[in-house]
């Protein structure tokens, strides 16, 4: 069985990620997301609500048991050992992501070898969908609702009102 590691912020998950896990799920038999639990970066949602909104959500698109959440803390490569598992998953969409993530995928690949970073393309619909824009978009009243899934949106409710 083929597993591989989504790893992010998710602060919070949106439907160009859960697009991403779509096709991973293609790829592979089974994906771990990962939340990266970064003290050092300020975040609206805490560990713990962005696991809950990804596990009610992945429930939602019903992905049953080829998804496992999960949340890490420290270099990305020691989690994938600790897991045993060899395959990043990463999304991409403009031009922007590419250079961010060939120098993740450069350092990580320095720091161990044996793990591959694969790359899925975003879907065209989410091609401009970021969870900074989407929660900026919110704050200021905008209707997000299309580009996160339910879970997602009513807890943006609950945290940013109206
Ligand atoms: P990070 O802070 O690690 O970049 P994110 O939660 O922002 O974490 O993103 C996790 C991964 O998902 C990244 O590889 C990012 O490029 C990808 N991603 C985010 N939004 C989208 C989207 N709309 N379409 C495709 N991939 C996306």
């Amino acid at each position: 069985m083929k597993t591989a590691i989504y790893p992010g912020s998710f602060d919070p998950l949106t439907n160009g990620h859960i697009s991403i896990i779509r096709g991973g799920l293609i790829a592979f038999d089974h994906l771990i997301v990962a939340v990266l639990n970064n003290p050092q970066k300020t975040s609206l949602f805490s560990v713990e609500e962005r696991l809950q909104m990804i596990r009610e959500s992945c429930d939602e698109a019903g992905f049953g048991d080829r998804v496992s959440i999960d949340s890490f803390e420290g270099l990305l490569v020691d989690y994938a050992q600790q897991r045993s598992v060899n395959v990043l998953l990463r999304g991409l969409r403009a031009v922007k992501d590419y250079e961010y993530e060939l120098q993740m995928a450069s350092m990580n690949r320095h720091l161990d070898p044996q793990i591959e970073t694969v790359f899925i393309m975003a879907n065209e619909t989410y091609f401009y969908v970021a969870s900074n824009l989407v929660k900026e978009v919110r704050k200021l009243g905008g209707d997000v609702s299309e580009l996160v899934p339910e879970p997602v949106a009513r807890r943006l409710a609950t945290k940013l009102g109206r």
